[in-house]
């Protein structure tokens, strides 16, 4: 149940594309001064060593940010996501690698609110002890009030259980990344469900589906699927680095499905996907796909449901 830690993965190729288009959506967030809710359904551990045994196994990060680190010819959109990481490299040297919790609280103001739920034990506490120490450091330095208690709430739990709980959010403005290890088929199904509760309960908030794209039936056809669900746009973004391999091994694409994205997304993601793709890609079966639309299911009226 517990075998996926994402320290392995650290750095991918899967997590450029997704941390820095979740950059792109908070910024997006960021342009109004009302508060936001950001809520991490698969928070993971929060910061990862890339010289770790974990990480350092298969050099995942070779795949990802490594190859973008030393370019002085990046998109403004990568630029800001490579920056970011940056920041937790003081010394210049790729050491550290921020979670999908640390991007967020990276981007996020003051009075904005994430809420990280993970489930796996060892995992769970790595993030709330990685805050800890942020807290702890900012209160040493008198750099900004301690007000991470209520600010960052980390509970180890079922994300998918959690969510609907916190919809809608008192602000009414939310973006919730979805971001499960699909190492067991179920977490398809498991993503669809969610979503399609959590848009009854809160139709307007944005929310970001990371997958990966696998043999498994499951995997070809889950965009289709979310394709269906009742909001406003969709917009789906794939990056291939590479054709795929006979035996299946190695993650060759992944993909980013956002439900009421923000309609700066799309022509954002037209510029930087080609470049994305000549940077990252190994093969001439590198490439990406870029589509948007509109459900494609006809809403029930109220009084057939
Ligand atoms: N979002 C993270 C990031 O971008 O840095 C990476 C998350 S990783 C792909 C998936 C995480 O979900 C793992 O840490 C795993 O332990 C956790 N997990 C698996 N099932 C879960 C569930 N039902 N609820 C919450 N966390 C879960």
């Amino acid at each position: 149940m517990f075998s996926y830690r994402h320290a392995f993965h650290a750095g991918n190729h899967a997590d450029v594309l997704k941390h820095f288009i979740t950059i792109q959506l908070m910024q997006y967030m960021n342009q109004k001064d009302a508060a936001y809710s950001y809520i991490d359904t698969h928070a993971g551990a929060g910061v990862y060593a890339l010289d770790s045994a974990f990480a350092s196994k298969n050099a995942e990060y070779d795949t990802g940010i490594g190859p973008l680190w030393d370019r002085t010819d990046l998109p403004a959109p990568i630029k800001e996501y490579v920056d970011l990481v940056k920041g937790l490299n003081p010394s210049g040297k790729m050491r550290y690698y921020p979670g999908s919790p640390f991007v967020a609280d990276l981007v996020g103001r003051e009075h904005d609110r994430l809420r990280l739920f993970e489930m796996h034990p060892a995992d769970a506490k790595i993030l709330a002890d990685n805050f800890r120490k942020l807290d702890d450091h900012a209160a040493q330095q008198g750099i900004r009030p301690t007000t991470r208690g209520k600010r960052v709430l980390v509970t180890r739990g079922d994300g998918f259980a959690a969510l609907k709980a916190l919809l809608p959010p008192p602000s009414r403005r939310a973006l919730v990344l979805i971001d499960p290890p699909y190492e067991d088929k179920t977490d398809y199904k498991k993503v669809k469900d969610t979503l399609a509760e959590a848009l009854v309960r809160f139709p307007t908030g944005t929310y970001a589906v990371w997958y990966p794209l696998l043999v498994r039936m499951e995997s070809r056809q889950f965009a289709d699927k979310l394709k269906q669900l009742q909001c406003s746009d969709w917009l789906n973004v794939v990056l291939t680095t590479h054709t795929p391999m006979p035996d299946g091994f190695g993650l060759h694409s992944s993909g980013m499905f956002i439900l009421n994205p923000p309609y700066t997304l799309e022509p954002m993601l037209k510029e930087v996907m080609p470049w994305l793709v000549k940077a990252l890609g190994k093969d001439a079966g590198a490439k990406f796909v870029l589509e948007s639309g509109k459900p494609t299911t006809v809403r029930n009226s109220p009084a057939r449901r």
